[in-house]
């Protein structure tokens, strides 16, 4: 990844540069565990540094490093000494989302779901002919998390993310 130095200077990636869930791997600091779950409905790999137990800067930052992913973070100072780096200023995560886009990062609900909204699993599809979670539609497909196992659909839920992304 090349960083140029305005995106060093402002903890923003250059100007013109896509962030697609193909091409970037994302870390998220800490607060930012609501974002986290509408990031993976998108498709991306995004690790929330808490679900890690990483709190401190510079163990965020080697992080970050070692996996080659984007820090997303509130917070200005390592924004600015991270590079590759997106600094949200705001708390509302509907507001964050929106700040997200301005730089470029692209949030399309994946039409069919990559990572478990709740841990960043990988999931599955379950098969037509398996027993489905009590829990679940009768109807329509159900995906499986590898890692914690849960289940989910587009449902109600879905629908509340995808309504969302569209009026950002
Ligand atoms: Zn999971």
């Amino acid at each position: 990844m090349s960083d140029g130095q305005d995106g060093r200077a402002n903890g923003r990636p250059p100007d013109g540069t896509r962030i697609t869930p193909e091409h970037d791997d994302l870390l998220l600091d800490v607060m930012l565990g609501k974002l986290a779950t509408y990031l993976r409905m998108c498709g991306y790999d995004a690790v929330y540094a808490l679900d890690e137990g990483i709190e401190a800067d510079d163990a965020v930052q080697r992080r970050a490093a070692a996996d080659a992913r984007r820090l997303l973070t509130r917070d200005r100072e390592l924004a600015a000494s991270t590079p590759g780096s997106i600094l949200l200023t705001a708390r509302d995560v509907t507001d964050q989302l929106r700040e997200l886009r301005e730089a470029g990062v692209d949030l399309t609900l994946a039409a069919r779901p990559a990572r478990c909204g709740a841990c960043n699993g990988s999931v599955d599809s379950l098969p037509p002919d398996c027993d489905r979670p009590e829990y679940a539609p009768d109807e329509g497909p159900v995906w499986r998390c590898r890692d914690c196992g849960q289940c989910f659909w587009k449902g109600s839920h879905w629908d509340d993310v995808a309504a969302t992304l569209a009026d950002l």
